[in-house]
């Protein structure tokens, strides 16, 4: 088959409706004449009018309504009943537990759960898991995707118990104005400082607030995060040595929990390390590529910084495990990605001689060549820049593909990247659909031809305009696809997903208030 390029016709309006009906209408001329059959273009003709018709009257109106319940929420009806099971469980075993104690544990193996979630090594290791998992594979992939819903659920469960261990020494207050249960004023201090930080940290993450004072959110969530945790331990250890150490099976769990939870919390600190990264500039400078030392699987996540706070994830786009290098593509768009296209491109001025335009053609008519050893020279259009990498490269949703064994991925713009590892898998059939401006001008040969050595569907929106989300669909039946993987913005995602929800097709998104 050959690639299944989808081209503006202007004057072509079908009944499916605006711009995307051009395209629909051509990949179903194009699947005529190949297959030499009438009857599947009508038949795919019908079945498209069925997806609009049905999509337009109603599909989606609980999230416009936002009474959606999500997989995200399920999590919440796991870990709270779950939280209670634990309790009755211990306070069946022994009911003169310390329920101070108790409550601390409990605060404690929820703050694991929480820290552990994020966690790069454990995340892969879900993954592995979950995506050979043989049935009810949506279920699954989708409960992992939805992780959030356990560090939000675990964060509340967190704030419940760490109020109850508060609450309980005040309530139990001694005749003599001491508080019961060996625990003095100070500590009831200390724990109070804990909730009151706890609740600032969940009120900054509801999503309302959080989208409002993204950099505030992140600030705080790191270094107040980590200040709690160091006051806990101070708790801890303080009421350890008031107890001159003679600790009860509780205390002893609640330590061995704590030590768990400062490695879980700051290992991967002392894992980032300091590369040379070396940065091309596409032609139009609205996308960089960038090549960096190191293992990378398919499907993980990169993280990248230049002063140790501000970290940005990218989608590993290319891997060559082999020579231990890989590549990312990153799409110019917010300050810091702009401030790094302009930074390289002073380099670029700055250390040549040649117009800047003549230099960044030179890497677009290059051949991708990862293997290749990064050039120093930035007379090749490349430029070097020193950044820290963590160590860590965890998974991200579009992994999940290896669940399944033919699947539509479908990328706008630069959410190509996470796909293009993906393409030409032994593990599983890939049909691409990218929507996307000046698929060359902008993104450039390396990328280009790594997508359109396949048969896919390339939708360019400088010719056609903005294509409907039923675009998703439109090779489903013919390429027997399993399930629909949408890389894009939360709009266009959650477009997709609906066409998809009311056509009973598999789709995942990403999750973007995880
Ligand atoms: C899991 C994941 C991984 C990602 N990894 C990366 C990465 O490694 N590097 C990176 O740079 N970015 C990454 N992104 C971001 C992603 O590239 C952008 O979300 C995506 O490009 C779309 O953003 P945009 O619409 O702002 O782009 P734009 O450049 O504005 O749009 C891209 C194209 O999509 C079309 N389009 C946009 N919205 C719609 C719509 N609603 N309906 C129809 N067509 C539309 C536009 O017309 C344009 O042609 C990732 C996103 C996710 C979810």
């Amino acid at each position: 088959m050959t690639n299944v390029k989808v081209e503006a016709e202007g004057s072509e309006r079908g009944r499916i409706g605006e711009c995307s009906a051009t395209a629909i209408e051509r990949i179903m001329e194009f699947a005529a004449q190949e297959l030499h059959e009438e009857s599947t273009t009508r038949r795919m003709e019908k079945r498209l009018n069925v997806i609009v018709e049905k999509n337009r009257l109603g599909a989606g109106w609980g999230r416009r309504f936002g009474f959606g319940f999500t997989l995200y929420n399920v999590w919440w009806l796991v870990i709270f009943p779950v939280n209670l099971a634990i309790v009755a469980a211990l306070f069946s075993i022994d009911l003169r537990v310390n329920r101070a104690e108790l409550a601390t544990a409990m605060a404690l193996v929820n703050l694991l759960a929480v820290a552990a979630i994020r966690d790069g090594t454990v995340l892969l290791l879900l993954y592995k898991i979950v995506v050979r998992i043989p049935w009810k594979k949506y279920f699954f992939n989708r409960m992992l995707h939805c992780n959030g819903g356990i560090h939000t659920g675990c964060a509340i469960m967190l704030l419940v118990w760490t109020t109850t261990a508060l609450i309980l020494p005040i309530a139990n207050r001694g005749d003599h104005g001491r508080i019961a249960d060996g625990i003095d004023a100070a500590n009831v201090a200390m724990l109070a400082v804990l909730v009151a930080g706890l609740s600032i940290m969940m009120i900054l993450a509801m999503p309302i607030v959080r989208v409002r004072h993204h950099n505030l959110f992140e600030r705080v969530h790191r270094y107040l995060g980590w200040s709690l945790l160091l006051l806990l331990t101070a708790i801890l250890l303080r009421k350890f040595f008031h107890s001159r150490w003679n600790l009860s099976g509780i205390a002893i769990a609640s330590a061995t929990i704590a030590i768990a939870c400062l490695l879980v919390v700051f290992y991967s600190w002392f894992l980032i390390e300091r590369q040379s990264v070396h940065v091309r500039v596409g032609r139009q400078g609205n996308v960089l590529i960038v090549r960096l030392h190191g293992k990378a699987r398919p499907g993980a996540f990169a993280k990248i910084s230049f002063n140790l706070t501000e970290w940005h994830a990218f989608s590993v786009a290319f891997s060559d495990r082999e020579n231990r290098a890989y590549g990312l593509v990153v799409g110019v768009a917010g300050d810091w990605t702009q401030n790094l296209a302009q930074r390289c491109l002073t380099r670029l001025d700055r250390s040549v001689s040649k117009n800047r335009a003549q230099v960044v053609d030179e890497f677009f008519t290059a051949p991708p060549d990862l293997e290749a050893p990064p050039s120093t020279e930035s007379s090749s259009g490349e430029t070097t820049i020193k950044a820290f990498i963590r160590w860590h490269r965890p998974l991200g949703f579009m992994y999940s593909v290896y669940a399944y064994k033919r699947v539509i991925c479908v990328g706008t713009g630069a959410g190509i990247a996470p796909i293009l590892p993906h393409i030409g898998s032994d593990r599983v059939a890939i049909h691409v659909v990218w929507i996307a401006k000046k698929h060359r001008g902008i993104y450039g040969d390396e990328i280009c031809d790594r997508v359109f050595q396949h048969s896919h569907t390339i939708y360019d929106t400088a010719e056609m305009g903005r294509p409907k989300p039923e675009i998703a669909l439109a090779s489903y039946e013919e390429f027997r696809a399993e399930a629909i993987f949408v890389v894009s913005n939360a709009k266009f995602t959650e477009a997709v997903r609906d066409v998809c929800k009311t056509e009973k097709i598999v789709a995942f998104g990403a999750v973007f208030d995880s």
